[in-house]
């Protein structure tokens, strides 16, 4: 099987995990790929299937190993980064990683693997719609919600640098265009 990549990006609440949670239920194909990060567990996640969560100096010592395909600090102090191990892992099982990375890790990625990986950008409908669905979580602080929609203020500036973006105005239209997209990269049905 060809090792291709799926790499699905969006502003923080604009419904990403939601549509990725879902086609990772309905596509067996797809397996999720498990980021290294620094940040601290929210509550209910799990080391080994959310995140691999290290300390900075174990994330440093793998930047210095050359063990990332691309890593990026995404918030003050916060590093974020996709194993190259962890793809490799995953096409070993003949599957095909679907990566959940910011713009920035997204873009370099299909830097380097250039018409192997399919870049998706979820859109939220608005900047207002992104605070209610930040605020109805109910996981973060005040302030993170404030960094996190100073960050997705700046996302959404790269948003046409990605192969397609995807409106998230109704979560299930937004899961079927996803699906479709991801189904003609993959050439399956
Ligand atoms: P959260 O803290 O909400 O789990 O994730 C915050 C942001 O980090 C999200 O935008 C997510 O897509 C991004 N992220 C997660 N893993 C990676 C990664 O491996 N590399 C990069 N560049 N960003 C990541």
């Amino acid at each position: 099987m060809e090792k291709k990549i799926i790499i699905i990006t969006a502003p923080s609440g604009a419904g990403k995990t939601t549509i990725v949670k879902k086609l990772l239920a309905n596509m067996p194909v797809l397996a999720f790929s498990i980021s290294a990060a620094t940040r601290t567990a929210r509550a209910g996640e799990v080391n080994g299937k959310d995140y691999y969560f290290m300390t900075t100096e174990e994330f440093h010592a793998k930047i210095d190993e050359n063990a990332f395909a691309e890593y990026e600090m995404v918030y003050a102090g916060k590093y974020y980064g996709t194993l190259k191990s962890e793809l490799e892992r995953i096409w070993a099982d003949t599957r095909i990683p679907m990566v959940d990375i910011d713009v920035k890790g997204a873009l370099s990625i299909k830097e380097h693997y250039h018409d192997k990986a399919l870049t998706i950008f979820i859109q939220p409908p608005s900047i207002d719609a992104l605070r209610a669905r930040l605020s109805d979580r109910g996981t973060e602080t005040q302030a993170s919600i404030d960094e996190r929609l100073a960050k997705a203020q700046y996302e959404l500036s790269f948003a046409h640098e990605f192969d397609k973006i995807v409106v998230n105005d109704e979560l299930e239209r937004a899961y079927e265009e996803v699906k479709t997209l991801v189904q003609d990269f993959l050439n399956i049905k």
